[in-house]
């Protein structure tokens, strides 16, 4: 007989069939003359019920059905008795997979913490938190290229080892084959990286923007979807070292094209999360709301995660520019009270999250696209404006979140994008392949990169990083 997996089973097959199933068991629990294995496969978040008949089995082999075993059982799907599930299998034969020793498996069936979850981030899959969160993850990946299938968008990889240390968009970290207890020094008494691996400095990416947009300029819509990498010292509950990035790149968009992309992806996103992951969503919106009752009244968020999610997907975001931002919030309550940590003074100061929230969740109550930045605190590639002061770029801001995307326009002009790169005392040489493009061929074009841990955070309702992926890299832990 085949084995059939538990979701499967429990909506596609009929009762009075023979079924054989193989999961780990959640719980055990046994009255006289019956017992009740709750046993999960991973395929969904509802357990299937076992019922053994103790006169027909081996006391032993039942005694060895303890939480965190895995077994094998074959028997017939029969309609249930009991409230909580509609079928369940009454056991013909039951064999031990793997026995788990239920004094020291650390998951027992009760609520554990998350950071104790972190420790034990080999076993967290087995639970019902995490099993969600990582079938929501796999959905959103799935959806992601679906998105951009659909629409004719070519996924190409871009490397994750570069040596191009100009992204500046956050600290790297060095790929190296040299001995560990001494660079080569060159005759200045610098670094010799001449004799590593590379010939010359490498880094893990920060970004694959950059060779994003060599493809963009040749098959007009591509989009990237890989690991990426930031020395990030700051032990937020927004970042990791390791994340994973969607970087989409578009011949031929300007800036409006791009937010209104944007804009669209994100919303067909959470749309796809609501119907393909319903049973998952509710599941962890509960879960939400239990943990929001243990807050004071005043940091409970408005809106449940349900709700949260169908108001992203049937609102449009709302879309200021920067400048318009900082009037708003140099004029908000809070600035004038001293309540923000960095107060907003003038036109030109870097926003900080807590100013993106106050602009999304005490201003607008809804996701804002901000647009239009000082060039100062943005990036060198992004399209400058004719007012000399702004680039096109934009980020999207989401409740609860921050910056869940940053993107821009690119600048297309060479002798604007050189001039850019010198002002900046950027190498201009480790980038002639970029400039290039500007050379031959050159059209505007632009793109943004979604933080894809930051969009699970906003599906998921889940709060601190560490627990949207599997295995969370963050300073002082890269254990499993
Ligand atoms: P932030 O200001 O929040 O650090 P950033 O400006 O450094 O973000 P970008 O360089 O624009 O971010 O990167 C694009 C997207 O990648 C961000 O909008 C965010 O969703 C995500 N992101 C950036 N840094 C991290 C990180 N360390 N961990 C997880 N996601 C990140
Ligand atoms: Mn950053």
């Amino acid at each position: 007989m085949a084995r059939i997996k538990i979701k499967t089973l429990l909506t596609d097959t009929d009762t009075g069939t023979n079924v054989l199933v193989k999961g780990w068991v959640r719980t055990r629990r046994e009255s006289k003359n019956v017992v009740f294995i709750a046993l999960n496969d991973g395929s969904s978040l509802k357990n299937l019920q076992i019922v053994a008949d103790p006169a027909i089995f081996d006391e032993k082999l039942i005694a060895r059905v303890t939480t965190g075993a895995c077994i094998s059982v074959s028997g017939s799907l029969e309609k249930s008795q009991g409230a909580g599930q509609t079928v369940e299998v009454i056991a013909e034969q039951i064999e031990i997979l793997g026995d788990s020793d239920p004094e020291k498996y650390p998951l027992q069936p009760k609520k554990h913490s998350l950071e104790f979850l972190r420790e034990i981030a080999h076993l967290r899959p087995r639970t019902n938190t995490f099993g969600a969160i990582y079938r929501l993850r796999h959905q959103m990946i799935f959806a992601i290229h679906k998105f951009f299938n659909d629409k004719g968008f070519l996924n190409v990889h871009t490397p994750i080892i570069t040596c191009s240390d100009a992204e500046g968009a956050g600290e790297m970290f060095r790929v190296s084959t040299l001995p560990v207890d001494g660079v080569p020094k060159t005759a200045e008494g610098k670094h010799d990286f001449s004799e590593d691996f590379f010939g010359k400095e490498a880094s893990l990416t920060v970004s694959g923007q950059l060779e994003a947009e060599l493809g963009a300029l040749a098959l007009s819509e591509v989009y990237t979807f890989g690991p990426t990498f930031r020395a990030e010292n700051s032990n937020t509950t927004r970042h990791l070292a390791e994340f994973w990035m969607i970087e989409p790149e578009m011949a031929f968009y300007e800036l409006k094209d791009n937010m209104d992309l944007a804009e669209e992806f994100l919303k067909y996103l959470v749309n796809y999360a609501l119907e393909q992951g319903a049973e998952d969503l509710e599941f962890l919106a509960q879960r939400a709301a239990d943990e929001d009752k243990n807050k004071p009244v005043d940091q409970r968020p408005e809106l449940g995660l349900i709700e949260r999610l169908r108001f992203v997907m049937e609102h449009p975001f709302e879309r200021i520019s920067y400048t318009e931002a900082i009037d708003i919030l140099k004029n908000s309550k809070p600035n004038k009270k001293g309540k923000f940590q960095y107060p907003i003074k003038e036109w030109g100061a870097d926003l900080q999250s807590e100013h993106e929230r106050y602009l999304v969740e005490k201003h607008f109550k809804k996701p804002v696209i901000l647009y239009n930045y000082p060039k100062e605190i943005k990036a060198f590639y992004m399209r400058q404006n004719e007012d000399g002061k702004t680039v096109r770029a934009m980020d999207i801001l989401f409740p609860g979140i921050g910056e869940i995307v940053g993107g821009s326009q690119r600048e297309e002009r060479y002798e604007n994008l050189l001039q850019r790169i010198r002002e900046m005392h950027i190498d201009e040489q480790g980038l002639w392949w970029y400039l290039d493009t500007r050379r031959f061929g050159t059209t505007p074009h632009s793109g943004f990169g979604l933080g894809f841990e930051r969009l699970m955070l906003f599906m998921t309702g889940m709060t601190n990083i560490r627990d949207v992926i599997p295995f969370p890299r963050t300073p002082g832990n890269a254990e499993f």
